[in-house]
């Protein structure tokens, strides 16, 4: 999965559909005692009439993730149902094949939430007796059935799901999609819900006239009959449930092929006409990815079907992809971002996570990690070297970010939703640093062979970190007891000091490295790694590799002069903090010669060292960022030094970004050097510059930062002018560009804003993201305003998912007795983690 625009601040939260009644359902048929029913709803933790101060009482505790615990293994699912869009309810029966694992298995335990069992028979058409409560459908079967002899099962159900099946795209709904990850699937179906459970399935749909459906492998029936259209899909693969998919509606449809292998694209019809430019990469990356893993893509088919109000921005379910619509972009959208990594991300997933499922949640990594990883391997591919180690940089920045607020583990899995565990910075970024920093110590050769060691030994399984260690030291020979101890099992990151002096008697370089990270329980005092360290001796630039291995260490480098730089890690390979003592002169020179890695980090450290010097000093600091902002080869350097520039200050500075605001060929770089200007000082000039940024529209990040500097630069006319943009467009179908121009208007205008907003935030025709962008905005108004509190809380009866969980951080944000009352009267009909843990946090501060 991967989260929408991959920032925290727009990280996905559940749909749910308030329905008018929120009590778990509870059947009970024949012969379960009444004592066990009402025992039941009394634990079920439904409404509570006095929740007040109490409502944290609600708070499921922190629980560690079991593996499965069964006596039955599940071999096949037919899931035949009737969609009613219009009632938002689906109704149908699961078939359900099963082998019990004990002998005279008597009982059988599914997880089904929420909705209605009508009965449950067994193969002879015999009614069983059955009983749904506390989120399990428990079957008693006619007679104990002895081990290894399939059992089964079909059970009549219905309801309109609150999640893991949402209705889509208006009212009434166009389309229907499902998200399964992690334990939503018992949301829409009755199921053995848990990673390392595997099963093939069957869907047969019956559908509206004029809809069509895209599922997990291949579509071998479709007929119209009396206005309905019925499809049967069957995938042939095990899978686990969280995987099996369901995409249907009025789609358009776009078909391709990649070595024989059908490819197809699916969205509704207003976006179809970008589908091919924004996933073109599909195809390449299924090539790219076959090659990596040495095993050809696995499955009959790869679709990928693009979907409204989905909650995060993509979905990897077993040969049948699922996007956000945010994916297919129009020029200005595409010139911020293309969606190749998400496509690339997802792909991979079908290897890493769908071939090979990690175990429980709490081994999420081995999915992350890898299709995080595979998606810097494909920018390595397209873009080169630099492009990759830039990116790595940021994806091991991202990491140690994370870990600083909250250290734990790669492995971890104390959690109240499994779901909690996806975005704290451990899992993507740090399992993709991980891979990253094993390749390091490996090498290329024996790295790549041991992915595809991993995939060959471990394909249809489930795996655990124990699984990816002896893949990779059979591939390589080496004992990785030590590495996965330290890097995987282990919480924490190192610390390196790293600082040189030059011993010119003995034409040595003597290199101290300190593991400075504080004693904490539980980190390791010591981490082992290779740390790569380049010198520039005249005009050589040589590279040494060096084992760390102590607390404390120096190191003699033999240099027959001194040299003008020594770097550490200079193509990023660590997860480690990384400070290094040097002066001016010596960043200087590494901003000028040293790869993209050492040239960004010396812009931070070139305005940061600036500031204590004077004179022709100072000038040259400045003189080198100006430099790098009109020539570097690399946008990420310039906008970094963009960045510096507006930091430093100056006339200089000023002319610097001035000239790159308008001239940069990346739109990304012109956003950085828009934003500095605001800090440099701004005017009538910088003004004029930032409402040609608007006009021209270049991309729609452009917009955002030119619109803010107008209002920042002309605090009397530029709510006006605002406005005046705001209603000369149309909002396209991203609501672009007034989402990009109203977090300005609110700079601009403040509590003027809010009219403009609440129309917005509360227009059912608006386009999610930008009611998801009004009512973010008015999160900031909303403090001590109780009809826009009021506006927000209504809001939570949005079937709109991301709506929804903005309107709740909104109102966090907001933080007033009003907002506090709504969300704890909100808090127990909740069922989006996202969402609950933002109402936790709130109320416990
Ligand atoms: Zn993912």
């Amino acid at each position: 999965v991967v989260k929408p625009g991959q920032s925290s601040a727009e990280l996905g939260t559940g749909f749910v559909r308030i329905c008018a009644v929120l009590e778990p359902n509870k059947t009970m048929r024949r012969s379960i005692p009444l004592i066990l029913l009402c025992l039941s709803v009394a634990c079920a933790g439904g409404p509570k009439e006095h929740l007040g101060p109490g409502v944290l009482d609600d708070v499921p505790p922190l629980r560690g993730l079991q593996p499965l615990a069964t006596d039955f293994d599940v071999e096949h699912y037919v899931l035949e149902l009737r969609l009613d869009p219009g009632r938002r309810r689906i109704d149908g029966t699961c078939r359900v094949r099963l082998f019990p694992l004990v002998e005279g298995l008597r009982t059988v335990n599914l997880d089904l939430v929420e909705l209605e069992v009508e009965s449950v028979q067994n193969a002879a058409g015999t009614d069983l007796d059955f009983a749904h409560f506390d989120d399990r459908l428990r079957i008693e079967l006619e007679t104990p059935a002895p081990r290894g002899r399939a059992v089964e099962l079909s059970i009549r159900y219905g309801g309109s799901p609150r999640k893991g099946l949402w209705f889509a795209g208006g009212d009434p709904p166009t389309h229907v999609f499902t998200q399964g990850e992690c334990e939503d699937a018992r949301w829409w179906f009755p199921c053995q819900d848990h990673p390392s459970e595997r099963a093939t399935s069957e869907l047969i749909l019956d559908l509206p006239a004029g809809w069509s459906s895209v599922a997990a492998g291949e579509l071998i029936e479709s007929r119209e009959v009396d206005g309905r259209r019925f499809d049967r899909w069957r995938m042939h693969a095990p899978h686990p449930a969280y995987l099996e998919t369901l995409v249907a509606g009025e789609l358009s449809e776009v078909r391709g092929e990649w070595e024989g292998l059908p490819l197809t694209f699916h969205a509704p019809p207003a976006f179809a006409d970008r589908l091919e430019s924004s996933l073109a990469a599909t195809d390449d990356a299924l090539g790219f990815l076959s090659r990596l893993t040495g095993r050809r893509y696995p499955y009959a088919k790869y679709a990928t079907a693009c979907v409204q109000n989905f909650p995060f921005g993509g979905m990897e379910n077993i040969s049948a992809t699922t996007l956000g619509v945010a994916a297919l972009r129009e020029a200005r959208g595409l010139a911020d971002r293309d969606a190749d990594s998400l496509v690339v991300h997802e792909a991979a997933h079908q290897w890493f996570g769908d071939l090979l499922t990690c175990a429980d949640w709490s081994e999420v990594w081995l999915n992350e990690g890898f299709a995080t990883y595979c998606g810097q391997l494909w920018t390595e591919e397209t873009e080169g070297s630099e492009a990759f180690q830039l990116a790595m940089d940021d994806t091991i920045e991202a990491y140690l970010h994370g870990d600083s607020e909250s250290p734990r583990p790669l492995v971890y899995g104390r959690c109240r939703a499994p779901i909690d565990l996806f975005f704290g910075g451990h899992v993507y970024a740090g399992g993709a640093s991980r891979l990253h920093l094993l390749r390091h110590v490996l090498g290329d050769q024996a790295f790549f062979a041991g992915v595809r060691r991993y995939v060959g030994e471990n394909a249809g399984r489930s795996v655990v970190s124990a699984d990816l260690r002896a893949a990779m030291e059979r591939a390589s020979g080496q004992d990785l007891e030590l590495f996965f101890e330290q890097w995987v099992l282990s919480p924490g990151h190192p610390q390196l000091d790293v600082s040189w002096t030059y011993d010119s008697e003995r034409a040595r370089v003597l290199l101290t490295v300190n593991q400075a990270h504080d004693l904490t329980p539980g980190v390791p005092e010591v981490f082992e790694m290779p740390l790569e360290v380049e010198l520039a001796v005249g005009d050589t630039v040589r590279r040494q590799r060096l084992e760390l291995t102590g607390r404390r260490e120096l190191f003699e480098l033999l240099a027959d002069e001194a040299p003008r730089w020594v770097l550490a890690d200079p193509d990023r390979w660590l997860p480690a903090r990384l400070r290094s003592r040097k002066d001016a002169s010596e960043w200087l020179a590494i901003a000028e010669g040293a790869g993209p890695v050492g040239r960004r980090r010396a812009m931070i450290a070139l305005a940061s060292a600036a500031r204590a010097l004077k004179g022709e000093a100072r000038a040259a600091c400045g003189e080198a960022l100006a430099s790098r902002l009109a020539g570097d080869g690399r946008p990420e350097v310039r906008a970094e030094a963009a960045r510096a520039l507006g930091r430093l200050g100056g006339k200089l500075a000023r002319e610097a970004l001035l000239s790159a605001a308008v001239g940069d060929a990346t739109p990304a770089v012109r956003v950085a050097a828009l934003e500095a200007l605001t800090a440099v000082g701004v005017d009538a000039e910088v003004a004029e510059l930032g409402r040609s940024a608007v006009q021209e529209s270049l991309s729609w990040n452009v917009v955002a930062a030119g619109a803010r500097l107008v209002a920042r630069a002309e605090p009397d006319g530029a709510a006006a002018w605002l406005e005046a943009q705001l209603s000369a467009s149309d909002p396209g179908l991203h609501g672009q560009p007034h989402a990009s121009l109203l977090p300005a208007l609110v700079d601009a205008a403040g509590i003027k804003a809010r009219a403009r907003l609440l129309a917005f935030a509360q227009d059912p025709l608006a386009s999610e993201p930008l009611r998801v962008v009004a009512v973010s905005q008015l999160g900031h108004l909303a403090a001590g305003d109780p009809e826009l509190v009021a506006a927000l809380g209504r809001l939570l009866r949005s079937n709109l998912g991301r709506l929804r969980g903005e309107a709740v951080r909104a109102l966090v944000r907001a933080g007033d007795p009003d907002a506090h009352r709504i969300l704890i009267a909100y808090y127990p009909s909740c069922v989006s983690p996202f969402e609950r843990r933002a109402i936790e946090q709130a109320l416990q501060h």
